[in-house]
């Protein structure tokens, strides 16, 4: 997503029932929930689960695909070319970042109208700003909640693969999640290049108002920090690692691999600064990477 208010991000936040969610949001800010919620009930009562007054969710169609959970307020076919995408996806996320597949089930909640989405969304999450899409994690359920809009592949695609990361890596660094979300919410045939994202970076640089700092974006606690300078780098670093040398690449796998065993593990940055050869030059490396990027149109 490439405006900072629709892209996604996981949040911290208290809520009445004893509950602790963890939010990633289409774009976006941290939310403090003021009415109680839990999103457990959701799937435990079957997607059935109704409160006097309530905007009930979406249960006309239920698709399974893989590790994922479907309902619409519409009918879906199993083999719609989107479920198959997001179901194929559960690979590429699983080969890109070398992890293992889970079979935890993802939930996606697939509002017809933009209408139903936000009273959805008014009802469960008052004062919550507007948001295409947004992924929840429980203690125990991982769940995505969209509107069927112009943009649904990509926000399914950013969301799901939210999804299928927590479901293995619960304790993902935010700046790394929405980088890699921001990765594989491309189109498959992309490989991950994100063109909106080379276009404000390079514009930035041309101005002289950016140059990357992974140290900076570590630094970034909550969604609300994230502005679309930090989702552009973000995926930046993520494409950087994965997309040029078999070096990066294993060094953000192993960082993946590590962080799910120890949440504590030392930060990326650390681990760049000790492992690669060039690491003292990684900035201007990246910063390469998004000029040489953006001097390529068809790439775009
Ligand atoms: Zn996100």
């Amino acid at each position: 997503m490439e405006e900072p208010l629709s892209a996604g991000h996981p949040v911290q936040a208290a809520i009445a029932l004893p509950v602790t969610l963890v939010i990633a949001l289409a774009g976006c800010a941290p939310v403090a929930l003021q009415t109680g919620w839990n999103a457990a009930q959701l799937t435990s009562l079957g997607g059935t689960l109704q409160l006097p007054g309530d905007v009930p969710l979406p249960d006309r169609t239920e698709v399974l695909a893989g590790q994922l959970v479907i309902r619409a307020d519409f009918p879906l076919a199993g083999q719609h070319r989107l479920v198959r995408e997001l179901d194929g996806l559960r690979v590429d996320v699983s080969q890109e970042l070398g992890l293992p597949v889970s079979d935890e089930p993802v939930h996606l909640y697939l509002f017809e109208t933009t209408d139903r989405y936000d009273e959805f969304v008014s009802r469960h999450y008052p004062g919550f700003p507007a948001r295409r899409a947004f992924f929840v994690e429980t203690d125990t359920t991982l769940s995505v909640f969209a509107a069927w809009q112009d943009r649904i592949a990509e926000d399914l695609r950013h969301e799901t693969t939210h999804g299928y990361v927590h479901a293995v890596v619960p304790t993902v660094p935010l700046w790394l999640d929405e980088g890699i979300a921001e990765f594989f919410e491309t189109p498959r045939s992309s490989h991950g290049l994100h063109a909106g994202h080379v276009a404000h970076l390079a514009g930035r640089m041309l101005e002289g108002t950016w140059r990357p700092d992974l140290q900076r974006l570590e630094a970034l606690s909550t969604a609300g920090d994230m502005t679309q300078d930090h989702y552009a780098e973000a995926w930046c670093w993520v494409h950087w690692l994965l997309s040029t040398t078999p070096e990066r690449r294993e060094l953000l796998q192993n960082y993946l691999t590590d962080v799910r065993r120890d949440p504590a593990t030392a930060p990326l940055s650390a681990r760049i600064r000790r492992e690669l050869p060039d690491s003292a030059q990684a900035t201007d490396a990246v910063k390469r990477h998004v000029a040489e990027l953006a001097a390529v149109p068809a790439a775009l």
